[in-house]
């Protein structure tokens, strides 16, 4: 397990950056945490870590975004609105879980049944007695 405390969006990106760096091939990366704790920032910045420059939008209504510029490809997922697993199927999911990219899933929880045991989970939590910018950042699972 690995925490991170960051203090500021800048930190977060920059951490973010650090774990594109690292990313390898074929692994996957679940987002956990509430509206507004950093999801998207931090995979703004993995996505800059792999080379990606174009701006990393929400895939909320296309469940899959892919980004092929950098130095693999990325595969930026939010299920919130998936209804069951056959629309999964459907996307085509396998091709991306099992494939030579980069795979991030926001609200992961909810695929549960078809998440591979293998993959790393990446929490954001807010405290505000440590102020209002505060996040603490704690990856678990994969090879941590
Ligand atoms: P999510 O995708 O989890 O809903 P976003 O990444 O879209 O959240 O938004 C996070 C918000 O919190 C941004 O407005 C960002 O500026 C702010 N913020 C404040 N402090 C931090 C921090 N330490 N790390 C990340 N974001 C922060
Ligand atoms: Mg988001």
């Amino acid at each position: 397990m690995q925490i991170k405390e960051t203090f500021s969006p800048e930190e977060t990106f920059r951490f973010g950056q650090k774990l594109g760096e690292q990313a390898q091939p074929g692994e996957i990366y679940t987002l956990v945490g509430d509206l507004g704790t950093g999801k998207t920032v931090l995979t703004q910045g993995i996505a800059s870590g792999l080379g990606i420059t174009e701006p990393i939008c929400s895939p909320t209504f296309t469940v899959v975004q892919v980004y092929e510029e950098g130095r693999m490809p990325l595969y930026h997922f939010d299920v919130y609105r998936i209804g069951d697993m056959e629309e999964m199927e459907e996307i085509g999911y396998e091709d991306y879980f099992y494939g030579q990219g980069l795979t991030m899933i926001e609200w992961a929880n909810l695929i549960q049944e078809i998440l591979p045991d293998c993959h790393r989970e990446i929490r954001i939590e807010k405290d505000l007695e440590k102020g209002f910018d505060y996040r603490r950042i704690v990856i678990s699972g994969g090879n941590i």
